[in-house]
């Protein structure tokens, strides 16, 4: 090494400079040295000249300056040590035979200290041992004295010449390392893989990034097929990639496929593979890039950049597009297309598959009244129950709203669907408890089964949907199988809505009446209005078949108005025929409750006929008032204010705790007729009817039972001293013409006399 300050292991800043200084100044490695001059090419070199005998050095010394050359003098072998010790000298005229310190000594010191300067040794002695021991000790050429000037001259321009090269070379080695070192770096640090495969396959280089990127030590893959870091699934893809015997454009850029990590990604190292998502790009190697022919291939050089997050992040977004957020579960565009597949595979084995159209019964109520939130954590849990009922490869989706899809792909026969339908209504029919409330959610089912209900997935889904409808119709809470009749009915929402408007406007929609009985005396003591449809062809649709649908699209508010109205009339006739403590009950809905103008247009309405307000009972459920509160308790206390009655219908069935409902002006509760039917003979069930019972009397509410279907009913209503009822055991709901037959009549006095009668005298009679 000539350059002793030459920088070695350099951070690759410092060295990527300095191979940009030596690039500016080409050589200037070998002329940094302040000891030679910059001008004299010449002067540059340090040049050393050692003699016992100053004569003789000074006319070595003249000699070689007279040749351009500054030189130092050393008289004798211990000051040549000396100077030798201070300076680094390029070439050394040194005199072999001195007393004290010999040339020889001057010898073993230079090559015992490794100085690289040149010796010439000029000497008198040129015997041949004396020759062979001072080139022995590293001397560079020897020189006999008496000199001959030219000789001596040429023999010292000869070392420095050498010098010269030698500082070259290292000057270039020097680069050499820096540009290679600044390449390393670069592939080194690069956020990518750089790999090279040889002509097998097999890697021959990797960089530093594959330890932190994948976990593997360089050492272990080189020389190993490239297939052992590719995921098993890509292999295929990864052959195209690593094969690439193209170049330039035409290579392989930016494939996509995963390698095998050892890292684990978010935590410390893992020792089993997990897979990372790279973009490979790869570009063949040619040993003459001119002709790239089979045999000048040596193999393939390309990067390999992770794209994990970028992945991830489409597979977030992939996620979204088919799930729903909120449970999680598989959303209608995955079902659909799920369902597709299975119909397609169905059809090819002569298979059946069924498909489940799923709606809660009483979602929205808990929506409404315990908030969003409390919603959604319904739909989770429910979503989870649902999903413990499935076998592997069901498909459970959610729809929006309470609305839930199930496909079972593998169906044998109707029993298989109805064992997971009835799962699925048991489990749901257990209370949620959440936050400390106890839910109840019900479920109505509607099946489509392929073929028979249907051979697209439209059809599929749109014909289960309207066998769910025929269970919210037919009272909710259970299962049903699609069948054409109800296509015919109405083949779709959309139809039945049509139908329904024209229906309005060419006055098909009748008023019937149901008596309600005083359970003391047996007179009628009002009728409540319900709906129905006279249809040209269906003939009498019952309500539960349209009015879901008219909620749905606000058509219930016309629907309302025009039952009330009618109501109005006919009660307004009944009692100016004698019969004036007559009642008609008539049932809002909340889209009519909350529409603005409500109270005014009922006042209205009520004017029209000459009704006095106190005639009129609204029935309202308890959903219903659960809505809006706000909007609805002016309303409805406006009414109150009035003379109008109210009563809370369907009563039991809904949330509405005490607390809620004395901020209500209400005079009465309905029972549910689920109450009604579940007493017995034995009076073990009835405990909600007693609870309710004595929930109206501490309110100091009346009391009317709904659903009164026979004489059990009766005398245990009556018996616990409930005042008023109404059901099929008095009659079922009739046209107006028969209830004016029925009022002159009045043929539930002996009914209830007679029912009652055997109740004993215990009947707290006229409790309320
Ligand atoms: P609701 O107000 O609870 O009406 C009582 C329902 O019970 C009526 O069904 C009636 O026919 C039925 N019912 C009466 N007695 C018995 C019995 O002993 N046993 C059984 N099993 N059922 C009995 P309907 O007429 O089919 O009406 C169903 C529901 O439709 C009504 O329930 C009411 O919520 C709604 N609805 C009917 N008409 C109207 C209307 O004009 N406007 C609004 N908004 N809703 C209406
Ligand atoms: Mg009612
Ligand atoms: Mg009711």
């Amino acid at each position: 090494m000539r350059n002793h300050d030459a920088a070695h292991a350099v951070s690759p800043g410092e060295s990527f400079s300095r191979l940009r200084g030596s690039q500016g100044a080409p050589g200037s490695a070998a002329g940094s040295d302040e000891t030679r001059g910059q001008e004299n090419p010449r002067g540059r070199h340090a040049i050393l000249i050692v003699d016992d005998k100053p004569e003789l050095l000074n006319s070595l010394h003249q000699l070689v300056g007279l040749h351009g050359y500054q030189a130092d003098k050393a008289l004798g072998g211990a000051e040549a040590l000396r100077a030798l010790g201070g300076k680094r000298y390029d070439v050394v005229l040194l005199d072999l035979i001195m007393p004290g310190v010999s040339g020889h000594d001057v010898l073993d010191y230079a090559s015992r200290e490794g100085l690289d300067c040149k010796i010439i040794v000029v000497s008198g002695d040129s015997s041949f041992s004396g020759i062979k021991h001072a080139l022995h000790c590293g001397a560079f050429d020897f020189v006999k004295k008496p000199y001959e000037a030219g000789e001596l001259i040429a023999t010292m321009e000869t070392a420095l010449r050498q010098c010269e090269l030698e500082d070259q070379n290292q000057a270039m080695g020097e680069k050499l390392r820096e540009s290679e070192e600044l390449h390393r770096f670069i592939v080194n640090n690069s956020p990518d893989l750089v790999y090279m495969l040889d002509r097998n396959g097999c890697f021959i280089f990797l960089n530093d990034r594959l330890e932190s990127l994948l976990g593997y030590e360089r050492d272990e893959l080189i020389g190993r097929h490239y297939t052992e870091l590719v995921d098993d699934d890509h292999l295929e893809r990864a052959r195209n990639v690593f094969n690439e015997r193209r170049m330039g454009e035409r290579a392989a850029t930016n494939v996509e496929l995963k390698l095998k990590s050892r890292l684990n990604r978010r935590g410390p190292r893992l020792f089993h593979a997990q897979s990372l998502w790279m973009e490979l790009t790869a570009e063949g190697v040619y040993s003459d890039p001119n002709e790239r022919t089979r045999e000048n291939f040596v193999g393939t050089y390309g990067t390999a950049r992770d794209i994990s997050e970028r992945k991830e992040a489409e597979e977030v977004i992939n996620f979204q597009a088919y799930h729903d957020l909120l449970t999680h579960l598989p959303n209608r565009a995955l079902l659909k297309d799920r369902l597709s597949l299975a119909i397609a595979h169905a059809r090819r084995n002569k298979r059946k598959l069924a498909v489940m159209f799923l709606d809660l019964d009483r979602f929205k109520l808990v929506n409404d009244t315990l908030g969003h939130t409390m919603g959604d954590r319904l739909l989770k849990a429910v979503a989870n129950r649902l999903q413990s009922c499935l076998r592997r490869g069901d498909t459970l989706a959610r729809f929006g709203g309470d609305e839930f899809t199930l496909l079972l792909p593998e169906v044998r026969t109707k029993d298989d669907v109805v064992v997971i339908a009835s799962k699925i209504l048991d489990r749901l029919n257990a209370p949620f408890v959440i936050d400390g409330h106890e839910l109840f959610v019900g479920a109505s089912i509607g099946i489509s089964i392929y073929p028979e209900a249907g051979d697209s997935e439209e059809t599929l889904i749109q014909n289960a949907d309207i066998a769910m409808y025929q269970v919210k119709g037919r009272g909710k809470n259970g299962y049903q199988f699609f069948s054409e009749e109800m296509n015919h009915s109405f083949s779709t929402r959309l139809s039945l809505e049509r139908e329904l408007r024209n229906g309005l406007a060419q006055g098909e929609l009748k008023v019937y009446y149901q008596p309600q009985v005083s359970l003391l005396s047996g007179r009628i003591t009002g009728v409540e209005a319900l709906v129905r449809w006279q249809h040209p062809v269906r003939g009498l649709v019952e309500p539960i078949d349209f009015l879901p649908m008219a909620e749905e699209t606000g058509l219930i508010c016309q629907i309302d108005e025009y039952v009330q109205s009618q109501a109005f009339r006919d009660v307004a006739y009944w009692r100016s025929k004698g019969f004036d403590g007559m009642r008609v009950s008539v049932n809002l809905s909340a889209t009519q409750l909350e529409k603005e103008g409500f109270v005014d247009r009922f006042v209205a309405s009520l004017q029209q006929c000459g009704l006095e307000a106190q005639a009129v009972k609204l029935e309202i459920t308890e959903n219903t008032l659960m809505q809006d509160m706000e909007v609805i308790i002016p309303k409805l206390k406006e009414l109150r204010r009035l003379g109008v009655h109210i009563a809370i219908d369907d009563f039991g069935t809904g949330y509405s705790s005490l607390s809620y409902l004395q901020q209500f002006p209400i005079q009465t509760l309905k029972i549910d007729r689920s109450f009604v039917g579940d007493i017995r003979e034995d009076e073990s069930d009835a405990s909600i009817v007693n609870a309710i019972v004595a929930m109206a009397r501490g309110l100091k509410l009346d009391l009317i039972a709904e659903g009164v279907e026979n004489r059990t009913q009766l005398r245990y209503l009556h018996a616990q001293g409930c005042s008023e009822g109404q059901g099929f055991f008095f009659s079922r709901p009739v046209p107006a013409s028969e209830i004016t037959t029925m009022i002159r009549q009045n043929p539930f006095e002996s009914v209830v006399r007679e029912g009652t009668a055997s109740a004993g005298s215990s009947a707290p009679a006229g409790a309320f």
